[in-house]
């Protein structure tokens, strides 16, 4: 089965358009979350995920904000005005579909979170110290994670029981190794100074992750987010990826 992961699509409609057209046919579609904030567009990209076959999407920190089940303390000042912003044109339809997400999800071999195991939507995987930790709180050979917004892979190896972190390269594709935590990227607002849109077909027979990278129209979104006011900082950040 060919699989779509992806996650922080952060209402930019332009880059998950890009990415589907990108992916080709898949089987199904598994979102880890972070569908809105950030971006101009939280309900197109809510109601064209809700097109994709065989769908799993989990909750993101943003997400939960935006539905009002997560404070906003935690956000900066700019955060907050996109929150107020996201919740002030998001259909009732689409607030309930944020609403019903879970936080943690298990298809057969694989986990999948936004954050981690140990905190589905506020850790952070940046560091094999966090990775190792992690490891006791899911199951499964892989976990699939997002929310740093950076393609990593951390993978354990029990002969001298360390993880060892790699930087999956766009277009290599790689077997995986049991157990390993991935992260595809980020679908609208990449933070590696690759500012194209990342995702992953993972391959449930072969088990291959295929990460890849595609050139999205970053000015539309961009326009976009000036007509509605969007924080300037949020608007620049998409040219640079960061
Ligand atoms: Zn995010």
């Amino acid at each position: 089965m060919r699989v779509l992961v992806i996650s922080d699509i952060h209402a930019n409609l332009a880059a998950f358009e890009a990415v589907l057209e990108a992916a080709g046919k898949v089987h199904a579609v598994w979102c880890l979350g972070d569908v809105v904030g950030y971006g101009p567009n939280p309900n197109e990209c809510v109601e064209l995920l809700l097109e994709q076959p065989n769908l799993t999407c989990l909750l993101g920190n943003h997400d939960a904000a935006c539905i009002g089940e997560m404070s906003v303390s935690t956000f900066n000042r700019e955060a907050r005005m996109v929150v107020e912003w996201t919740q002030s044109v998001m259909t009732e339809e689409n607030n309930q579909f944020l609403k019903e997400r879970p936080l943690v999800s298990v298809m057969d071999e694989v986990t999948l979170v936004h954050g981690s195991p140990r905190q589905p939507i506020y850790e952070y995987m940046l560091d094999v110290k966090s990775a190792f930790e992690n490891l006791s709180y899911f199951d499964t050979d892989f976990c699939f994670l997002g929310h740093s917004h950076l393609p990593l892979m951390f993978t354990y190896y029990p002969e001298d029981e360390h993880v060892k972190l790699r930087f999956p390269i766009a277009g290599e594709p790689l077997s995986l190794q049991p157990r390993s935590i991935i992260n595809p990227g980020s679908v609208g607002q990449p933070r590696d100074r690759d500012p194209r849109a990342s995702f992953a077909i993972y391959d449930t027979d072969s088990r291959s992750w295929d990460l890849q990278r595609v050139e999205y129209d970053i000015l539309r979104t961009q326009e976009q987010m000036r007509e509605v006011n969007l924080p300037d900082r949020h608007i620049n950040r998409l040219s640079g990826g960061w």
